[in-house]
């Protein structure tokens, strides 16, 4: 600790927080390849705001109460962050998705939900509030007309229409509202594995509760970690999966942590099957929700469904990391029902040559570029054909996509310039984003980035 944070953080006590307990503003930036030991960025004080309750699992994490404020000292690698929060030296974690981190930015600010159901805060953040900048919390409060309002001259009968006002005046409060630093999600983020320190978990905290599925891996299984914390469990069949390599790439993969990716919590690597553990995702594979329950969701729905997997795309594209078989088959659904993007770079691995050779029987050749299907050629360009192909799958009900063409006769036609339809669903302008996805070169392709501006846009104006 240095004099510095001694002054800013009026004693309090030090601690890790992961940074999956937070909405940082991480996603531009790369994850370190392995993680580090120790890391200087960040040094110096952040304040930051619990997004989420969050009851600590090891002795060295920090139980969180939502709305609570605290100081990050340091930042041990990009998911763990070393907090202070009290009135004595102790070292422990917190996940950083569960806070919302102002970044030091005059006006940063996030609506959230209290703890009392139903009642909305504002937190801003203000460099003027104290030395070293403090965060001020306001509740949008109700009329008897049912008004909302912030400051008692201005009401609006929505809650955006009351923000939206005070991101151009002040009227009372610290500052206007100027950044917003970050929406918060339907549900209480994953952490980025269970604490700071492991990637390997003990299967003796695991127990077993019913099947959920098989793949191309094995049996995948609902479990409890600890006995509390529902989890996935997948069982690696013997000679399914190249181990050795996984292992290695699954201490990156656990470092990837978004909400619209399915967590890989852990592995146990001591005996066989090897398992994989992963955050259980109650409404199971978004193939069968939309085959399901598709036609009854409306289109609002729909889009938001698209939206939340380029969402997890567009953190994959930013941190250089390829999926290489985005499809519906290979998205989760949440019990809040956010779709979450699974099962990526997991190719990789599969010791199957009907599924990996682009010849081969299992191939996915309905959502391959040409770059792939004639090279294999993937890169974050080719996830976004096929992530065109799931917007059409999403707009379809989950219809199979050249549903009577055999894979040699798309490879034809896709080669031809033939692309898929415009589902009736879909408007002009929501199949205009899905085809551009469908250009001939990865170059004429839009990057995830560029399409979520195109979705988010579109949810605002719907045609
Ligand atoms: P594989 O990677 O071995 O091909 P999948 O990931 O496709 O296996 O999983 C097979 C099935 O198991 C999925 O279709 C889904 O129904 C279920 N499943 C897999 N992972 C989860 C999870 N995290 N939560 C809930 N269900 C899951």
């Amino acid at each position: 600790l240095n004099e510095k944070n001694k002054i800013n953080v009026r004693g309090v006590i030090c601690a890790y927080v992961s940074l999956s307990l937070f909405q940082a503003d991480r996603s531009r930036r790369k994850l370190p390849l392995p993680p580090p030991e120790d890391d200087d960025e960040g040094e110096g004080s952040l304040g930051v705001v619990a997004m989420y309750d969050f009851t600590a699992k090891e002795d060295t994490d920090l139980t969180l109460k939502q709305g609570e404020e605290y100081i990050i000292l340091h930042k041990q690698d990009q998911l763990w962050w070393r907090f202070w929060c009290g009135s004595e030296m102790s070292i422990s974690y917190l996940s950083g998705c569960l806070v919302i981190v102002f970044q030091d930015k005059e006006g940063g600010f996030v609506v959230r939900e209290s703890s009392q159901k139903g009642v909305y805060i504002v937190s801003v953040y203000s460099k003027t509030l104290g030395l070293g900048g403090d965060i001020r919390h306001y509740q949008i409060k109700k009329t008897d007309t049912g008004q909302f309002f912030l400051a008692e001259k201005y009401t609006f009968s929505s809650i955006p229409d009351v923000i939206h006002y005070h991101e151009h005046n002040a009227a009372g409060l610290v500052t206007r509202l100027r950044y917003a630093v970050g929406p918060m999600g339907r549900c209480v983020p994953a952490t980025s594995g269970f604490s700071s320190e492991k990637w390997e978990i003990n299967p003796c905290e695991l127990t077993f509760m019913k099947e959920l599925g098989s793949g191309q891996f094995g049996l995948v299984k609902l479990g409890k970690w600890r006995a509390q914390q529902k989890v996935a469990i997948k069982a690696i069949r013997e000679g399914a999966m190249c181990e050795e390599d996984f292992i290695e790439e699954a201490k990156v993969m656990m470092r990837l942590c978004h909400p619209k990716l399915v967590q890989l919590y852990g592995v146990c690597l001591q005996q066989r099957p090897l398992l994989i553990v992963a955050e259980f995702m109650e409404n199971g594979c978004l193939l069968n929700f939309l085959r399901q329950r598709g036609r009854s969701l409306r289109d609002a729905w729909l889009l938001s469904m698209c939206q939340d997997v380029c969402e997890g795309m567009e953190y994959l594209e930013t941190h250089s990391f390829i999926h290489r078989d985005l499809a519906a088959r290979n998205c989760l659904v949440s019990e809040h029902n956010v779709v979450k993007v699974s099962d990526f770079g997991m190719t990789r691995y599969v010791l199957d040559n009907q599924y990996t050779s682009s010849s081969g029987a299992k191939f996915p050749v309905k959502w391959s570029p040409p770059e792939v299907l004639h090279y294999s050629r993937y890169s974050s360009k080719s996830d976004v054909w096929s992530f065109g192909v799931v917007m059409w799958e999403i707009y379809s009900d989950g219809r199979t996509p050249f549903e009577n063409r055999s894979n040699l006769e798309v490879v034809n036609d896709i080669t031809r310039g033939i692309r898929l339809y415009r589902p009736y669903r879909a408007s002009h302008s929501l199949y205009s984003i899905m085809y551009s996805c469908w250009h001939e070169k990865p170059q004429g392709r839009p990057p995830f980035s560029e399409l979520l501006a195109d979705i988010r846009k579109l949810a605002e104006n719907p045609d």
